[in-house]
């Protein structure tokens, strides 16, 4: 009897993200086949088929590989929210319409597969553990600056999930209790200041204050429209209070990641997310002042603060990690 030898394994992906659902396919060896991304739809059902059809797809791709044709074995999901220590989504504020719900079990009977779920930064730090900017590293913090602030902590080579899962959440330290309304709706949280939400609440302060002309015409006078990327293309431009605003956020970036390295004592502080694409404008104001706020500074190891190095993909290629680390 002829018999088909095994195909390779292939291992997907997917990070479910506020805006962009993004999913990859890759080989044992972590080397990307196959990615695929989409708008991350309204509604449970909708994502719960979004998702489904993108493994769809990828299997597909990655089983129509040549020369060699590959075999999925299990799918990997990265979620901005808060999952529990058995994988079970807990809350998803940014993604209202799955907040709760618990969307494993519902994807393993419709795939047929194991299905395994963990924070998005989670699954970043996996990715930058495995092939990163952390891979050097035993001690290091990751966070994601974008819509708000993620993190993860990496513990002795390992991502550190807390006695329940939930720890690595420095977005909702309060720096300032009766400062700025976070998304939360606590008051002061560090994600209302150092995050892309927090850059643009830092220009309509100073704009309301009768500063930021050039930003005020931008948006016609409409406050409400203005956008992170509108500071930050001024400030390229040399706009002197654009950067100003700017020198403000790198200073509150750093303030936060001050106070997580006081907890912490990382060896290395890792950051991602939107807003890293702005790091030749960022970048160094936020070393600088983290060195200047850091307790001891001049009498401890220095904590060199870089850049991720999956880039937008970390998500998703940490979440193929997931099935293999547990
Ligand atoms: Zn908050």
């Amino acid at each position: 009897m002829h018999t088909q030898p095994a195909s390779p394994p292939a291992f997907i992906g997917i990070d479910i993200g506020g805006t962009k659902t993004l999913g990859v396919a890759v080989n044992g060896n972590g080397d990307l086949l196959e990615e695929h991304v989409l708008p991350t739809p309204q509604g449970a059902a909708e994502l719960i088929e979004a998702v489904s059809s993108m493994h769809f797809e990828l299997s597909e791709r990655v089983a129509q590989c040549s020369p060699e044709s590959f075999e999925v074995l299990d799918l990997g999901i990265g979620i901005a929210g808060l999952v529990d220590i058995n994988g079970q989504l807990r809350r998803a504020p940014n993604l209202v319409e799955v907040d709760g719900l618990d969307i494993r079990p519902i994807l393993e009977s419709k795939l047929g597969i194991p299905v395994h779920i963990d924070n998005d930064v989670n699954c970043a730090a996996l990715a930058e553990l495995s092939h990163g900017a952390a891979a050097l590293a035993n001690n290091s913090l990751l966070v994601t600056l974008g819509t708000g602030i993620g993190g993860a902590l990496i513990v002795e080579g390992r991502v550190h999930r807390g006695a329940f899962g939930m720890a690595g959440e420095p977005g909702h330290m309060i720096i300032n209790p009766h400062g700025l309304t976070c998304a939360c709706g606590k008051k002061g949280c560090w994600e209302a200041y150092a995050s892309a939400a927090g850059l643009r609440n830092l220009a309509i302060d100073r704009a309301q204050n009768g500063q930021l002309q050039k930003i005020i015409d931008r948006v016609q006078g409409d406050l409400n429209k203005v956008a992170s990327e509108d500071i930050t293309q001024e400030a390229r431009r040399g706009d002197v209070q654009s950067l100003a605003v700017i020198d403000d956020f790198a200073h509150w970036v750093a303030l936060g990641l001050t106070n997580c390295a006081a907890l912490l004592d990382p060896e290395l502080v890792i950051i991602g997310g939107g807003l890293v694409e702005e790091w030749d404008l960022l970048g160094d104001r936020i070393r600088r002042s983290f060195d200047e706020l850091l307790l001891a500074s001049t009498q401890r190891n220095r904590i060199p603060v870089r850049p991720v190095e999956n880039g937008k993909a970390a998500g998703a290629i940490g979440a193929t990690l997931l099935g293999r680390q547990r």
